[in-house]
Parts: C-alpha cells; sequence; structure tokens
C-alpha cells in the first residue's frame, strides 16, 4: 500500500494549522541573527528593512547598477560615494553621525530603527520628497524607540527601557 498524508486531530477535534504549516513547510538555512532581526523588541516595518539589509537586498544603487543604467551611483545622503549597504548603513558620514549619537544607548531597538530610518531617509531623497537632517532623522528615531517601549507591558522600572522611555 501506498504512503498517504494523514491529518490528526488535536484531542479537541480541532486541526492546528501551526502543525499542518510545520509538517509542508521547507526548511531553511538558520542564520545567526534570525533571532535579532525577527525581535518583538523591534517595530515590524524596522523589522522588514532590518531583515533585507541582513540579507544583502535592500536597492541600493550599486545593486540596481546591476541590471539598469542609472544617471548616478552615489550616495544621496552625502553625494561624495558610490551607494552600496555597507556605505548607506556604515561609512556614510550622515549615517556615522546617527550611530554615534546612539553608541551609548545602543540596543536592538534603536539598532534597527537606525537601519530604518536610513533607509527611509535615502528613500525620501531619491524618490523626491523631503531632505532633512541628521536631527531630523534622529528625532524620528527617538520618537519611534519612545513608542515602541511605552508599548512593552512589562519594564522594570530603572531598567535602562525605563530610562529610555523617559527621555
Ligand atoms: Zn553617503
Amino acid at each position: 500500500m501506498a504512503d498517504v498524508h494523514l491529518w490528526k486531530v488535536e484531542e479537541n477535534g480541532k486541526i492546528k494549522s501551526s502543525a499542518i504549516w510545520n509538517v509542508i513547510r521547507e526548511r531553511g538555512q538558520i542564520v545567526s541573527w534570525a533571532s535579532l532581526v525577527w525581535s518583538l523588541k523591534i517595530i515590524p516595518r524596522h523589522r522588514f528593512i532590518f531583515w533585507l539589509s541582513f540579507r544583502g537586498r535592500l536597492s541600493t544603487r550599486d545593486r540596481i547598477r546591476a541590471y539598469m543604467d542609472i544617471p548616478d551611483a552615489n550616495c544621496v545622503l552625502c553625494s561624495g560615494f558610490a551607494e552600496s549597504i555597507d556605505h548607506l548603513l556604515g561609512g556614510c558620514f550622515f549615517a556615522r553621525s546617527i550611530w554615534n549619537l546612539f553608541t551609548v544607548a545602543m540596543g536592538i531597538c534603536e539598532f534597527a530603527a537606525i537601519v530604518y530610518h536610513l533607509w527611509a531617509e535615502r528613500n525620501a531623497r531619491v524618490f523626491g520628497r523631503v531632505r532633512r537632517n541628521v536631527d531630523h532623522v534622529l528625532s524620528d528615531i527617538v520618537f519611534d524607540c519612545g513608542a515602541l517601549i511605552r508599548t512593552w507591558r512589562r519594564v522594570p522600572k530603572g531598567g535602562r527601557e525605563w530610562v529610555l522611555c523617559h527621555e
């Protein structure tokens, strides 16, 4: 007799979709940064950009140039260097200004927010909306982190997160 798939119900007579998903899905390689990227302490829209950056899949100009002729491949945040993920999120003076301001209080929440807002500022400039300075981008990061921290239900008073929330 040939093998067949049978779905076994739980004791309460229901089928768990999560159990079905775990049976049928293909499992990819487990990466060391997965728990960092998918942490619940990160705003969901930040998680997505964070994930793309870890995968090296942000559509920076060096990647676009591989399949399309574009007139300018320089970074829109500083205009001085070719735009790549490494430059945009690290080497660029605009990015370094943001990173330096957060170096003392760096945590996972701020880390993802910085990546997200650098990418958002880059896109705002590329697509012709607004051009903001470091202080404006910084205030957006602080606002997002504060809003997220206020949603945490169990924030230990006196802890680092509590101090950040009040700041
Ligand atoms: Zn730059």
